[in-house]
């Protein structure tokens, strides 16, 4: 027995505030067995320069991601993503049920789930078990706020990154920034440094005048650039970004 091991815990049974609860579900969530993941070492992205048609002092800097949870980028971004999500959604719920079913298991529960009108979400763990959360009592382990975040942060620590180790029912979908159009934005260079290093600079030139983007595709900010700039000053912050992690000869 080691000392990781966590177990799920009643919220509406004083009596099993400290231990597991077998009674109602036999089953006991042992996140103790659930291995902590590695990322993964493929990268992607190319970082783009892109200004607005309508008003040029308003740029948007972005890492084209491809979207991919076996990417170094893309998988971590991903699941810091879901995990704050998933966090909000399930707190908001009065109660939540989680079950740790493997893959065949899972047409049944979501039936009984659909059935009972609940919601869902299931982690498909790098160990192949699923740990499913919904807000309806189809059997599984009843939960109390605190255990289910912790079964929560413990199942996003132990996420596969083979491919999307999360879905979820329509009501508990993620949903981000919407894609820049082409009537809307125009592109003013393809930069080679990382997207870190061109904000670090960016609030050199204008200040913190920056506001965080975020699409399942690509991440990076918007900038404003000063009212007071002229063409040939913003042609100037456009070839300061160019040069970004560029050597000087
Ligand atoms: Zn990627």
């Amino acid at each position: 027995m080691g000392n990781t091991e966590q177990t799920a815990v009643c919220h509406d049974n004083p009596k099993h505030n400290t231990e597991p609860c077998k009674e109602l579900s036999g089953q006991v969530v042992d996140i103790g067995k659930w291995m902590v993941s590695s990322p993964p070492r493929k990268r992607c992205g190319m970082s783009i320069h892109l200004r607005n048609r309508a008003d040029k002092r308003n740029n948007l800097l972005m890492r084209v991601l491809c979207g991919r949870w076996a990417c170094e980028i893309c998988g971590p971004y991903l699941k810091t993503k879901w995990q704050g999500h998933l966090s909000i959604v399930l707190g908001k719920q009065e109660t939540i049920f989680i079950h740790q079913i493997t893959p065949t298991q899972w047409e049944k529960i979501k039936t009984r789930i659909r059935r009972a009108k609940g919601e869902y979400a299931h982690i498909k763990l790098n160990s192949g078990v699923w740990a499913v959360f919904t807000n309806v009592p189809v059997g599984g382990s009843p939960l109390s706020q605190s255990a289910t975040q912790s079964i929560l942060d413990a199942s996003m620590n132990s996420v596969s990154y083979d491919r999307k180790p999360i879905a979820t029912s329509r009501g508990w979908s993620l949903s981000l920034n919407s894609k820049p159009t082409k009537s809307e934005w125009e592109r003013v260079g393809t930069l080679t440094a990382d997207i870190e290093e061109i904000e670090k600079v960016v609030v050199e030139l204008v200040g913190d005048q920056v506001r965080s983007f975020y699409h399942a595709n690509a991440i990076g900010f918007y900038v404003l650039l000063p009212q007071s700039w002229d063409d040939a000053h913003i042609a100037e912050f456009d070839r300061r970004l160019l040069a970004v992690g560029k050597v000087e000869l």
